[in-house]
């Protein structure tokens, strides 16, 4: 037999997700088993999953080592999944074990196939043939007498269940039960596509032709909002199914999938499977297996679908790839638009990263040579970049406690007039960061952060944005005990919404702020009101910055563009450049032009003024050479390394002992800085220590580190984590 087949009674090496430091011996049940076979294996007293990871090392007792108990109905991990999750697993110095959860998060891997109902085509006729019974008749003929589920038939005929069902009752549908895990409707890469303007076409063909090199390749698709990146990419995604392959797109929102998933509907006539955390267990599990079996040809998802088991994965796209959810900040801390990359090149498959505003560490790739460029270069249809223009708040007359200046009002009303749309956008939840009291001056901080509570008026609470606790808005000072003196301090979106109401009072308002929705239906919702023109003014945070379309916006007002440019973080001007161009590249259409106004104190400050001038090239230049001459990413390399534990001082103890035993960094040429509080010194209770590390480019960062972690013992009580290529610190 093939070295990838193990008979019974051999021994194999398993991996489970179990905290372990390494792969287990046991040996190959009845009938074998194959190499990335996923099983139940005894450990201890319990049985747990796991992954036939290779041949067992045979350095235990014999007689001590178990049987796996079985092999799951499940596709056997395919090789390049494996190894991708070593290598991803060594860049972010994850243990093996936490990288294998990563692939293995889906419910029911173990339970036998289960059985459910769907609806196909029956051989009686109906009483009487209505308009909906007939569209779930023609729907059924479409698609070729393919059984469906009561929800998707309804869905893709546009009736309620209820037509169904009655249709059932007659015998005209047939209902039968059927294993859960059904296939995905087929998508049709052959259904006519938008036709593409002159550099859209160009830069269709150019995906196309990459996608059919059969090789591994990143191509940088930039373009700003509505310049069509997704009508292209959905080109390369057309050419992958041709070929035969399976495509992945990223997208950082959950709230981006449904208006989404209705393009690709259109585009190729049948729905791609979901992977976030919206998804029913039940749907993952089909999506899973489908995914596995090649049966799921375009997958959607958030960063975690990534560690899919697809069988033949041949283009990841990343929208919106300079966005900061695609790191993963607890656990496995990793970069998802660098782990595409990393997977496609493991499996012969095109990246590609599509931006507006691309991170710094992209553009240079493509500067670099490293990734292929391809630029949109107008919006569609002729639509143009707003006006941007500052408004200069040291000249202009606010009372206190009130932000909307004169010039912004005169501009927001003049918007009402003319019936259009105007958004106010500020980069900050709830009504108010600070609640202090006027007697003594104290602020009400978290009890288990070193955070203040911020106030959200509509909860009636104040809320920790660190551990999500709340507490009631106190009527007396919680460290003086004075009562009525408690105040309002500075702004957060509904406060502004608040000062929008009373400057507008015939205005209709919406607040779009992720915390105000129970779910992403409720946002949705919200979303298309605003797109069908329902609403005057709409107030939001960063949730608007991203790919909505609101046809009748025309005036962009931000509340505070300073906000982002405070702090010393490495990505403070390039965050608050993207912020702000995406925010304001929210107004206007092709008849109207947009305007974009940036409340600002210093309108001399340089990322200011780039943002105002429009040179994006200059921009990234003047940012990349400041990086450069201080070597910081992309042009040296970073790690964080993040000290918790219950006492401040152990925290500090550790922290400071690493940075005194720097050997192991000083060999490579790495410095370490450190140990400092980290941003937020006590999150839930536990302290936190940082200490950075700061590496030539082409230096063996991870070995070093490794080496240098290597003799600290760490406990429940005492935990190292370590953040390669850290977003912020
Ligand atoms: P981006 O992804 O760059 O924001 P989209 O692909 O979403 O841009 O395009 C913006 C809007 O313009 C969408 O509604 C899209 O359907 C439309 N659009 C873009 N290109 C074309 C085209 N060639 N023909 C028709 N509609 C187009
Ligand atoms: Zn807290």
């Amino acid at each position: 037999m093939s070295d990838s087949y193990f008979e019974e009674g051999s021994l194999v090496g398993v991996l489970t997700p179990e905290p372990l430091d390494r792969v287990l011996d046991y040996r190959a049940p009845e009938g074998g088993c194959w190499l990335g076979a996923f099983v139940e294996v005894p450990l201890g007293p319990r049985r747990v999953l796991g992954v036939v990871w290779g041949p067992g090392r045979g350095d235990w007792d014999p007689s001590k080592v178990r049987a796996v108990s079985r092999v799951l109905d499940a596709a056997p991990m395919r090789e390049e999944l494996r190894v991708f999750l070593e290598r991803a697993g060594a860049y972010t110095l994850t243990p093996l074990s936490q990288m294998l959860r990563l692939a293995t998060r889906v419910p029911g891997l173990s339970d036998p196939p289960s059985m459910r109902k769907i609806y196909r085509l029956g051989q009686g006729a109906p009483d009487r043939l209505t308009d909906a019974r007939r569209r779930v008749i023609d729907t059924l003929v479409e698609y070729g007498g393919l059984g469906f589920t009561l929800k998707e038939l309804a869905d893709l005929a546009g009736v309620t269940p209820s037509v169904v069902k009655g249709l059932a009752q007659q015998g005209a549908v047939e209902e039968a039960d059927t294993p859960r895990d059904a296939p995905f409707l087929p998508l049709d890469p052959d259904l006519p596509g938008k036709a593409l303007t002159g550099d859209q076409s160009a830069a269709a063909d150019s995906l196309r032709q990459a996608v059919r090199s059969g090789r591994y390749g990143t191509t940088l698709l930039k373009g700003v909002t509505g310049s069509g990146k997704t009508e292209v990419y959905l080109e390369a995604v057309a050419e992958t199914l041709r070929v035969g392959r399976q495509a992945l797109v990223l997208l950082p929102e959950i709230a981006l999938t449904s208006e989404f998933l209705t393009r690709v509907e259109a585009r190729f006539g049948a729905r791609p499977a979901e992977w976030h955390s919206g998804v029913t267990m039940t749907e993952r599990r089909r999506a899973w297996k489908m995914i596995g079996q090649g049966d799921a040809q375009l997958v959607v998802g958030a960063r975690s679908a990534l560690f899919l088991p697809f069988r033949d994965l041949g283009l990841i796209v990343v929208d919106e790839e300079h966005d900061s959810s695609y790191k993963q900040e607890e656990g496995a801390l990793y970069n998802a638009r660098d782990m595409a990359v990393l997977r496609a090149s493991l499996t012969s498959a095109q990246v590609v990263l599509a931006s507006a505003t691309p991170s710094l560490e992209t553009w240079a790739n493509a500067e670099a040579g490293k990734y292929a460029r391809l630029d949109l270069t107008a919006r569609f249809g002729e639509a143009v970049l707003p006006e941007m223009r500052a408004i200069d708040m040291r000249a202009e007359d606010l009372p206190g406690q009130a932000w909307i200046s004169p010039t912004l009002q005169s501009e927001v009303g003049r918007r009402l007039q003319q019936g259009e749309q105007a958004l106010l956008f500020l980069n900050r939840r709830g009504y108010a960061p600070v609640t202090l009291c006027r007697a003594c001056g104290a602020q009400v901080g978290c009890d288990h952060c070193d955070a203040r509570m911020v106030e959200h008026r509509f909860q009636k609470r104040l809320v920790c944005h660190q551990c999500g606790e709340t507490k009631p808005l106190p009527t007396a000072c919680p460290a003086c005990g004075v009562e009525g003196k408690m105040a309002a301090v500075g702004p957060g979106v509904e406060r502004i919404a608040e000062e929008a109401a009373r400057v507008f009072p015939d205005a209709k308002l919406a607040i779009l702020s992720s915390d105000l929705f129970g779910s992403a239906r409720a946002l949705k919702a919200q979303i298309e009101e605003i797109a069908q023109g329902e609403t005057d003014i709409i107030i939001g945070t960063q949730l608007v910055a991203k790919g909505h379309n609101f046809p009748r916006l025309t005036l962009v007002g931000v509340i505070d563009a300073d906000l982002g440019l405070q702090g010393s973080d490495l990505r403070a001007a390039e965050r608050t450049f993207q912020l702000m161009r995406q925010v304001s590249g929210r107004a206007g259409r092709a008849e109207a032009r947009g305007l974009a106004l940036l409340q600002t104190f210093q309108p001399e400050h340089p990322v200011i003024r780039a943002i105002l001038s429009g040179d994006e090239e200059g921009f990234w230049r003047a940012e990349a050479a400041e990086r450069e001459a201080t070597g910081m990413p992309p042009y040296g390399r970073l790690a964080g390394i993040i000290v918790t534990a219950d006492e401040a001082a152990a925290a500090f103890d550790l922290g400071t002992q690493l940075a005194r035993n720097d050997a192991p960094l000083r060999e490579i040429g790495a410095l370490v800085y450190g140990p400092a509080p980290a941003p937020i010194a006590r999150v839930r209770g536990k302290h936190r220590v940082r200490l950075l590390v700061k590496a030539p480019k082409g230096a063996p960062l991870q070995a070093a580190i490794a080496r240098w972690l290597a003799p600290v013992r760490t406990s429940a009580k005492l935990r190292l984590a370590v953040d390669i290529d850290p977003q912020s610190f």
